[in-house]
């Protein structure tokens, strides 16, 4: 049955899509405003990031829009992690001791267009672009548009706005600007930036180097990570300081220096990357930083979701499918509140949900460290290595942080923390005191683990953490 309801959502990128196609699939009336062209037409890049790292908890969207099989021909596996050394030799980290856990490559762009024109597929959806919200008036359930094709301005109402329009929404400016009602607002950024790069495709159309892995070259205080793409390139994103350090993107200033930077310190890559210079020059450097805010609704009129709500850094691949798994948690709290008004759902829903991208954040911020600088060193790696061990001999009773994180998208990401950050740091803590080592039985560093993890969760628990 058709529900009566107007929702007007800003912004179509993939939060914003998923939410219109859901929502439609409801059976409410959905008008969509993007201030962007239609990536489907137009020329543009999809915006940041060319690909990105889809893994379970976006695929439990996809399956509920029933878009799972579209999305996985979209997708490229990446089994595990490929560990570049200075030196130019290389070795795979899995993600996983469990061989049907893996995350994927997906194209931004691809998946974004997919998920419009699903959405556009239901004759409740319009989808309307080149439309940039100025302002919205929450109080009163209206915003305000600047047409680019006409360049006009005008004014839209709804029963209620979603506002799913990015780290710069501007729903949550005037929220903030509004001044009408307590708005903690807090926006932090890392001092690292990060500029895209290429690994182009050989003549043949092959990839130059290990197709299903995410690549990275950590190096402490700076790093280089690559992704595939479909088409036999891989989109590489260097993640390094504006200030600090022997090399940082503010003295990276001629194609001599760039080129010095990268046969110090990626040497293989360099390589491949003939088109560094010209990428380097080219392509814009750009900040990384984590918001977070409360509220996210005004009474029942205004929402925010996905990276307006929560941005957070790249580093645990999970911006995009937090984004997605709001729609999923929002599509069950409606299921749970049906009958009820939309105070009463948006309340129920930034409940339930805070806590875990309030999680994800930190989680995002901590895996920043673990990839520049831990992957590298000695005693992660072996850490790495029991965790495989335990995830392939006991896949029921063990389960790192990182698949918490990545492959248990049935525990939050508040749980997953939780219980991830006390079994690193039992595993940790058992191996700088050599109570383990990976000479052991699994059998044995699994009954140690467990019961390190036990006393590190009752301490954390006494601390009220
Ligand atoms: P966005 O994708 O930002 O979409 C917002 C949309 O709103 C855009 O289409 C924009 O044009 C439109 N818009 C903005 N302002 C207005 C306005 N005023 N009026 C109308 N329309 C507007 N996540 C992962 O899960 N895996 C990864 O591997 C990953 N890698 C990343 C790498 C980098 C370098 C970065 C920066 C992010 C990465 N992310 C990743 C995070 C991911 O990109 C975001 O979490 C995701 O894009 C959030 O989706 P969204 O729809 O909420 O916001």
């Amino acid at each position: 049955m058709k529900q009566k309801e107007n929702i007007l959502i800003i912004g179509a990128g993939l939060c914003g899509s998923l939410l219109a196609l859901r929502l439609a699939q409801r059976g409410y009336f959905v008008n969509v405003y993007e201030m962007r062209p239609d990536l489907r037409k137009t020329d543009i890049s999809a915006g940041r990031s060319i690909n990105l790292a889809f893994s379970d908890r976006g695929n439990k969207a996809m399956k509920l829009v029933g878009l799972e099989n579209k999305v996985k021909s979209l997708c490229i596996p990446m089994h595990g992690r490929m560990i570049h050394t200075k030196e130019g030799e290389t070795f795979l980290s899995n993600y996983s001791g469990r061989e049907h856990e893996y995350i994927n490559s997906v194209s931004r762009g691809e998946l974004n267009a997919l998920l419009l024109t699903e959405a556009e597929k239901h004759e409740n959806v319009n989808i309307y672009f080149n439309r940039k919200c100025k302002s919205v008036d929450f109080e009163n359930t209206t915003a305000l548009f600047k047409d680019y094709e006409d360049k006009t301005e005008f004014v839209e109402d709804a029963d209620c706005i979603i506002a799913t329009d990015g780290a710069g929404s501007a729903l949550r400016k005037s929220y903030y600007l509004g001044k009408k009602f307590l708005f903690s607002f807090s926006q932090n950024y890392l001092t690292h930036g990060y500029k895209e790069l290429s690994i182009l495709p050989t003549e043949t159309g092959d990839y130059k180097t290990y197709k299903n892995a995410l690549h990275i070259w950590p190096r402490g205080d700076f790093m280089l990570i690559a992704l595939p793409n479909l088409d036999g390139s891989f989109t590489v994103t260097l993640f390094l300081s504006y200030t600090e350090g022997k090399y940082n993107f503010n003295n990276l200033t001629t194609p001599e220096i760039v080129t010095k930077f990268f046969k110090n310190e990626f040497r293989d890559a360099l390589k491949i990357m003939p088109n560094l210079v010209e990428d380097f020059f080219k392509n814009p450097t750009a900040a990384l930083g984590t918001i977070k805010c409360s509220p996210w609704h005004y009474k029942g009129n205004t929402l925010l979701m996905g990276d307006a709500a929560h941005a957070i850094v790249p580093f645990y691949g999970q911006g995009m499918n937090a984004s997605f798994e709001d729609v999923v948690e929002f599509d069950s709290v409606l299921n749970q509140n049906k009958n009820a008004d939309w105070q009463t759902i948006f309340s129920a829903y930034e409940k339930t949900r805070k806590k875990d991208t309030d999680a994800i954040a930190d989680l995002a911020l901590d895996n920043f460290n673990e990839m520049r600088d831990h992957v590298g060193q000695a005693i992660f790696q072996e850490k790495r290595k029991i965790e495989m061990a335990l995830e392939k001999e006991f896949p029921e009773d063990y389960t790192s942080k990182y698949s918490l994180v990545t492959f248990n998208e049935n525990i939050g990401y508040k749980e997953a923390m939780l219980k991830g950050r006390a079994q690193d740091k039992a595993i940790l803590n058992l191996l700088s005191n050599k109570l383990i080592s990976t000479n052991d039985k699994t059998s044995t560093i699994l009954e140690k683990v467990k019961k390190e993890t036990e006393v590190i969760l009752n301490e954390n628990r006494i601390a009220g953490l």
